[in-house]
């Protein structure tokens, strides 16, 4: 859950940094842990955001600012791996899962909806290259939380439901909440606000069909992939996971403040 609300927070300072480069006058961030997360733009954007170009870069800069960051701390921590570290360690596999996620969205909403992808898309790039780093992020993220897997306490040998509800209860609760925040309250963006639900229910299948599939790849793959870049097994301990909710916590109730 860190990893998904703090990349959510790293993916939105892209976006605002590619408007200082445009020059886009008065730019903003909302955030809200189940709400939508955007830029606002104070001011009048016809120039700075005037042609498909540059709504493209835009758009990609919030994905790839995610992307090199989280991928980027990620790799440095490796050669360190512990439980303690976890959070920053899974940054770089969720960014990976998450972004690809975000590609697929961008595939629904093209050419309709103008969103970070379909940006990119309306300026030239085929939805085939989107269709091919869809999968691409998904195996290289699949591949990068297996990996990490020793360090949440789980073994190859392990039951199904256990890892299955180990993940569960990460990115998909959240996303569970946040669909059932928007149902009961709305959006604060109410005239995008069955925008905002469909985007959330489709994440929200798109993270259960993935922990699933990576419970069950787990068994087999796991032994191959360990002999790569072996990570011993973990026994967690109250250090270890005081730490990471504190750290998903903080996140949280940053991103309910800053909303306001
Ligand atoms: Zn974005």
């Amino acid at each position: 859950m860190f990893a998904y609300l703090f990349g959510v927070v790293v993916h939105e300072v892209g976006h605002y940094l590619s408007s200082l480069i445009l020059g886009v006058p008065e730019p903003g961030i909302v955030l809200h842990p189940f709400d939508l997360n955007q830029n606002i733009y104070g001011g009048d954007i016809s120039q700075a955001l005037g042609t498909r170009l540059r709504r493209a870069f835009s758009g990609a800069a919030g994905p790839l600012f995610n992307l090199l960051l989280g991928v980027g701390v990620s790799l440095v921590m490796w050669p360190r791996r512990s439980s303690r570290w976890l959070p920053f360690l899974m940054w770089g596999g969720i960014t990976l899962l998450v972004e690809s996620v975000g590609m697929i969205i961008g595939l629904v909403d093209y050419p309709e909806v103008s969103s970070d992808w379909s940006d990119v898309m309306a300026a030239g790039v085929p939805p085939a290259v989107i269709v091919f780093f869809v999968v691409a992020l998904l195996v290289a993220g699949s591949l990068w939380l297996l990996l990490l897997m020793p360090l949440m306490g789980l073994t190859a040998e392990d039951a199904f439901w256990r890892k299955l509800v180990v993940f569960l209860v990460g990115i998909p609760l959240l996303l569970f909440g946040a669909v059932v925040y928007l149902t009961l309250w709305g959006s604060y963006d109410s005239e995008n606000a069955s925008y905002v639900i469909q985007n959330r229910q489709i994440a929200l299948g798109a993270s259960v069909a993935l922990v699933a599939t990576l419970a069950f790849l787990h068994r087999p793959l796991f032994p191959r992939l360990d002999t790569m870049s072996h990570t011993p097994l973990a026994h967690l301990g109250w250090r270890d996971t005081v730490p990471a909710v504190g750290l998903c916590g903080a996140v949280f109730v940053f991103q309910l403040v800053s909303f306001n």
